[in-house]
């Protein structure tokens, strides 16, 4: 099993979107494993989107992930890294899939709803900056006999 860290940005938690994003994950049959409101502070942000520190979108980039409180949340499951940035959809909202999430609620780059690790190494990285060891919860579900094969 894999974990992935997911974040509903500022502008989807003032959009009133945590819940259907939620939903979404939860329907797929992921784990939600933590989750917390918080506004991040900048060294995080800093951390976070560390490869994209000298980009000249990073201000701005920085300046909206810290303009209200982000729902961060850590997913569980098979495969669970690709699996949630393809429901997350291309980064660009304009080119992202209907069905995906930005491409069903968003129009803008700037303001693309969610995040979501890009890769394994990239979800135990973010994981780490932004819980505690022992915060995610380990626990079975007793719908796993019914996901998994
Ligand atoms: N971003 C932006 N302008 C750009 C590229 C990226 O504002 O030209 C923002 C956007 O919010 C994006 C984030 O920076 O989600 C991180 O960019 P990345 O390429 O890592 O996209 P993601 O992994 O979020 O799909
Ligand atoms: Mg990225």
């Amino acid at each position: 099993m894999e974990r992935t860290f997911v974040m509903v940005k500022p502008d989807g938690v003032q959009r009133g979107l945590i819940g259907e994003i939620v939903s979404r994950f939860e329907a797929r049959g992921l784990k939600l494993a933590g989750a917390r409101l918080e506004l991040l502070p900048e060294e995080r942000v800093i951390e976070q989107y560390r490869e994209h520190r000298e980009k000249p979108f990073f201000p701005g980039l920085a300046a909206y992930i810290m303009s209200g409180p982000c729902f961060l949340m850590a997913w569980e499951g098979k495969g669970a890294v690709a699996v949630v940035r393809r429901m997350i959809g291309a980064t660009n909202p304009a080119e992202a899939a209907p069905g995906s999430i930005r491409g069903d609620f968003a129009l803008d780059i700037g303001r693309n709803v969610i995040h979501a690790s890009d890769s394994p190494e990239s979800a135990a990285r973010e994981l780490g900056i932004h819980f505690a060891p022992g915060e995610l919860v380990d626990y079975k579900k007793i719908d796993e006999s019914v996901i998994y094969e």
